[in-house]
């Protein structure tokens, strides 16, 4: 009820839900309540959380912050969903998000831009903008994310909490709307490393109903915590400190890692050549993957229809031009042209080559150190409006978060020391399944 009432006070000024479901939150905060009194409560009990609305919930809409899905109500559960549920999390609703999780910034959103809840004339960052607002705002304890090439840790940067990004395959994708498939992922984004432990602690895992998830035994995420850092080797890379950095970001990331340095890790210089390339392959590799996925909507099964269709054509063609907003637009244009003969092995088969060199660049740097470390965005949340109008310098904005997703290692932003009054974000990239390090690092600084 408290944060129901938040939500209702606060929320009309910030945008951050899409949905709030009033009457099943409190259903299950009652049934929450009996668990607890019969001693019977779940680890996750009554804590309430939201998720993004790019994860189907049977019974509440799932709009995926689009027209195409305006009214639709999956039959079903995603298992990420699923498992937080059966853990006991009681769910206030649906948050804003980029549609089909395409932008950096929640402006591309059909249900309007969600607000920075540290200036409103900023924006919160994307794709996951609406879950990072509603939990720095504290409109809900944690709430899930999803990030295909920074949508958790750059809004969660943006909004001065903590999120991270697993490794591709930890958490099931089942039920969780597609955009880019080799390179989406599920994760947290909460107050802290450690709540953000308690619920990762129950949504990764083996899950036969998505083949890309990792069979791959789940550690307790929460004991790994307090490991002492002494001899912890963190990699700096320089292509991550240079050019394009803002001078406060890169002081305030500065001062995190003497912070560190203080806790007993020892500081290595490092490189990975090929990350200036990462934008570039990744607007190759994700239109491609979502021009295919997005393929789906026409029309005909779920989503808009146009009305009075003259024949088939002009149904998929009107409905999908109706449906889908100018950047989902863009992406499937560029995304159809790469993949068409004649183009493929100039853009889509080349970028492939090079996703691989830049996940051997990591391959190298883990041989060296335990984990990574640099700022998650360039700079501090910027105005809403400001860069709409120029889609390649909303890309920059990812510069250093998509080569984790081309690599597909797990990743994580925690607040450090604001600059101007504004949150920054410190990245830690850690090798493959290292979550319980990466959350136990970011937990010392905090
Ligand atoms: N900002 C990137 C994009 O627009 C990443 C989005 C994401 O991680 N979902 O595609």
């Amino acid at each position: 009820k408290h944060y129901l009432e938040r939500i209702a006070r606060l929320d009309p000024g910030l945008n951050s839900f899409i949905t709030v479901a009033e009457e099943s939150a409190l259903a299950a905060a009652a049934r929450a309540d009996q668990a607890l009194k019969a001693g019977d409560a779940g680890p996750l009990t009554g804590i309430p959380i939201a998720h993004k609305d790019i994860f189907c919930t049977q019974g509440v809409k799932t709009t995926c912050g689009s027209r195409m899905l305006e009214n639709f109500v999956a039959p079903y559960d995603a298992t990420v969903v699923e498992k937080l549920a059966a853990a006991g999390a009681v769910v206030l609703g649906k948050t804003n998000m980029d549609e089909f999780a395409m932008g950096s910034s929640n402006e591309t959103s059909y249900y309007g831009a969600v607000k920075n809840p540290w200036n409103p004339d900023l924006v919160p960052g994307g794709s996951s903008g609406g879950s990072a607002a509603a939990v720095a705002a504290r409109l809900c304890a944690a709430a899930t994310g999803t990030d295909t090439g920074g949508s958790i840790r750059q809004p969660a940067a943006l909004c001065g909490i903590t999120g991270i990004k697993p490794t591709y395959g930890r958490c099931s994708r089942w039920g969780m709307i597609a955009f880019a498939s080799s390179l989406d992922q599920a994760g947290v984004m909460a107050r802290s490393a450690a709540d953000a432990a308690f619920v990762l602690d129950e949504m990764a895992g083996f899950d036969r109903r998505d083949s890309t998830s990792a069979d791959v035994p789940v550690p307790d995420y929460v004991d790994a915590l307090d490991n002492d850092l002494k001899g912890l080797r963190i990699g700096l890379p320089k292509e991550y400190f240079g050019e394009g950095l803002d001078a406060g970001v890169a002081r305030s990331i500065q001062a995190a890692i003497d912070e560190y340095r203080r806790l007993g890790a020892e500081i290595v210089e490092i490189s990975l050549p090929n990350s200036p390339l990462s934008v570039p392959v990744y607007y190759v590799v994700a239109p491609a993957e979502c021009s295919s996925n997005l393929a789906r909507f026409d029309g005909v099964r779920y989503g808009h229809r146009c009305a009075e269709p003259k024949d088939l054509e002009d149904l998929y063609k009107r409905s999908r031009a109706e449906g889908f907003g100018p950047e989902v637009r863009r992406r499937i244009m560029i995304g159809t042209y790469v993949l068409s003969a004649g183009y493929y092995d100039a853009y889509y088969l080349k970028a492939q080559k090079i996703r691989q060199l830049i996940a051997d660049d990591f391959k190298r740097a883990f041989e060296q150190v335990d984990v990574i470390m640099g700022p998650t965005a360039p700079a501090t949340a910027f105005p809403l409006g400001a860069k709409m109008d120029d889609p390649v310098s909303m890309y920059l904005n990812d510069i250093y978060t998509i080569a984790t997703n081309l690599a597909g290692l797990p990743g994580i932003s925690v607040p450090v020391a604001p600059v101007d009054g504004l949150p920054v974000g410190l990245q830690i990239i850690g090798n493959y399944f290292e979550e319980a390090r990466l959350l136990n690092v970011a937990h010392m600084l905090q």
